[in-house]
């Protein structure tokens, strides 16, 4: 089983691959383009070589045939003994060769010793010496004109020999030779990177730039060539090593002289066309690189702004999914309110029939309360009223006629009373309720003061008021509260029925932040801890049944609270009962509208 390359190495891999594919192409064209450049370079490097070596060598061409036809040396020649004419050919050939350049110029005697030369006054001077050997003199002798590439037999230096005959008619009279000097050429080519090199007919190097490369052989010498060599001594060695060059290392151009039978051949290092391919290749493999570099940024940045979308719409479906899920939710949440409102209203239904029937039974309750509290509400003035008519009857038997008319009108205002409370006690039942308004304390207190008037006075109790003069504006209705009052004196005056004189009532009233406090306090027996429990209910009484029927405090206290007032019941820390009233406060200079009684 293989393994997966990891994503870096077939990354890699591809990287390496494309740069191949690149580069392989890029490398094959930019060789073949700097090698053709160098092989035109090289051309014109070798054209320049070769120009300059045949103008040498054509320089000293046609000189030998020139000089055979100069009388001076032909008398050397045909004056071989005379010492005069040998010293003035000397001195001609001397003369010649320092104007021509040339390395040496000598004549020979048929035999090949050599008669006069150019050299005649160096220490190895070629006069006398016999050059027979040289093949240049064998071709020479026979008509020829000779040309020989060898070594100096004394200088060992390469020269290139130019012989031609001397001739008077049919008589030989000698050969003229003109060396000249060829390692000079091999100066001239300085010290570049390309080297060139000169092989001759035998395919040995005779010239070269290259030192390790001179006198080797370019090709395996025929053994004829090999004796021919041996025979001459062109070189300085009688078996040239074969030479070697690389072909992989250099570029090589050559151009054959037929005048010479030589071959001149330049030969260039590989690095010179390297160098350039791999600069090109550096700056091709580099921008390949850049450009990838850039594909992979353009590719990058593609595939964040395709995820980026992808993410968008992921998250628009999501966001739709969300909606439609929450819509869903929405109408299931929507019905089910529906279905709870439709609930409520039939529970409400329901609970509006039942508190009807609730209120039906309430209202017969109250009715049967509001009966037997009529009934008490009524005895109070009832009472008074027949004092009063007792009075009068007295008074009339003592023809007081004032006074008794007074006693009436006490009765004719107190039936009116009585009408007014039938009337608030009818409403009161029938449930309807009067806005509270706003009304004086002070005047009600005195009503209700005047309703048990009599009665106070007859049991000698004394009153202390501790009011304001100021009216102390309260929220109520006039008649509701001077039952109230009248209600609580009546309770007090029994309580002090039940004890001896002193009896004392206290009535004070205060304002507070809440509104007004009224305390009305006696020093009767106060109030039992069971009467404490349970006075505010109705038919609670510790009287007796002829006297009280327990409806004064829970009418009372269902009065006050209609007025969002406040009832306390308790006892004084000195003994006697303290009731205490608490009121809202009512609008100030308003006149108190009696709306809630018909006075007759
Ligand atoms: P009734 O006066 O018909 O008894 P109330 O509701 O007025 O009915 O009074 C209930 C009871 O509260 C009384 O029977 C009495 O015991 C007690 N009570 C009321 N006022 C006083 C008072 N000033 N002192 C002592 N006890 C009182």
């Amino acid at each position: 089983m293989t393994t997966p390359l990891p994503h870096r190495w077939r990354y890699l891999a591809f990287l390496t691959a494309l740069l191949a594919i690149f580069l392989w192409p890029l490398h094959h064209f930019a060789e073949r383009y700097y090698t053709q450049q160098l092989a035109e370079q090289n051309q014109q490097t070798l054209d320049l070589y070769v120009a300059n070596l045949l103008g040498t060598l054509r320089r000293y061409e046609d000189l030998p045939p020139l000089l055979s036809e100069l009388p001076v040396l032909r008398s050397a020649l045909e004056n071989a003994d005379s010492e005069a004419a040998r010293n003035a050919a000397n001195a001609k050939l001397a003369e010649i060769r320092q104007r021509t350049g040339a390395d040496v110029i000598y004549l020979m005697r048929p035999d090949g010793l050599t008669q006069a030369a150019s050299n005649w006054d160096q220490p190895d001077t070629f006069v006398g010496r016999n050059f027979a050997f040289r093949p240049y003199y064998k071709e020479a002798v026979q008509g020829k004109p000779a040309r020989f590439f060898g070594l100096g037999t004394t200088s060992k230096r390469r020269g290139y020999f130019f012989a031609n005959e001397v001739r008077d008619g049919e008589r030989l009279l000698g050969v003229l030779v003109v060396k000249v000097d060829l390692e000079h050429m091999e100066q001239l080519w300085g010290n570049t990177p390309e080297q060139l090199l000169v092989t001759d007919s035998n395919g040995v190097v005779i010239l070269s730039s290259h030192d390790a490369w001179r006198f080797r052989a370019s090709r395996p010498l025929s053994p004829a060539t090999q004796r021919e060599v041996a025979e001459n001594i062109p070189y300085p060695v009688l078996n040239p090593q074969p030479l070697r060059i690389s072909e992989k290392d250099w570029i090589s151009l050559s151009r054959e002289l037929p005048e010479t039978g030589w071959t001149v051949s330049i030969y260039t290092p590989h690095a010179q066309v390297d160098r350039p391919v791999r600069s090109v290749l550096l700056v091709g493999g580099a921008t390949l690189l850049a450009l990838l570099l850039l594909l992979a940024l353009l590719n990058i940045s593609r595939r964040h702004f395709l995820e980026r979308i992808a993410l968008e719409a992921q998250a628009k479906r999501q966001l739709e999914i969300r909606v439609l899920e929450r819509t869903e939710e929405l109408e299931g949440a929507n019905a089910r309110l529906l279905q709870e409102v439709h609930d409520r209203e039939q529970a409400q239904q329901e609970l509006m029939r039942a508190q009807e029937e609730v209120v039906q039974a309430g209202k017969l309750t109250a009715l049967g309360t509001m009966s037997a509290s009529i009934s008490h509400e009524l005895n109070q003035p009832l009472a008074a009223i027949r004092s009063y008519a007792d009075n009068a009857r007295v008074l009339l038997d003592h023809q007081r006629l004032d006074d008794a008319r007074g006693n009436l009108e006490q009765i004719s205002a107190l039936t009116e009373r009585m009408a007014s409370i039938i009337a608030h006690l009818k409403a009161y039942a029938r449930g309807a309720r009067r806005a509270p308004e706003n009304v004086a304390l002070q005047p009600a207190i005195n009503d209700a003061l005047s309703l048990v008037a009599s009665r106070r006075q007859a049991m000698s109790v004394e009153l202390l008021r501790d009011l304001p003069d100021a009216p102390l504006w309260v929220q109520a209705g006039e008649t509701r509260l001077r039952q109230i009052l009248a209600n609580l004196l009546s309770n007090a005056l029994d309580a002090l029925s039940e004890k001896a004189p002193p009896r004392r009532i206290w009535l004070t009233a205060s304002q507070t932040p809440d509104g007004v406090t009224l305390s009305l306090r006696d020093n009767g027996p106060g109030f039992s801890e069971e009467a404490l429990a349970h006075a505010r209910e109705p038919f609670f009484t510790t009287k007796t049944s002829a006297k009280g029927l327990g409806l004064g405090l829970a009418i009372c206290d269902t009065l006050l609270r209609a007025l969002g007032g406040r009832l306390e019941l308790g006892n004084h820390p000195d003994g006697g009962a303290l009731v205490q009233l608490h009121l809202l406060p009512g609008v100030p200079g308003v006149s108190p509208t009696p709306q809630e009684e018909t006075r007759a």
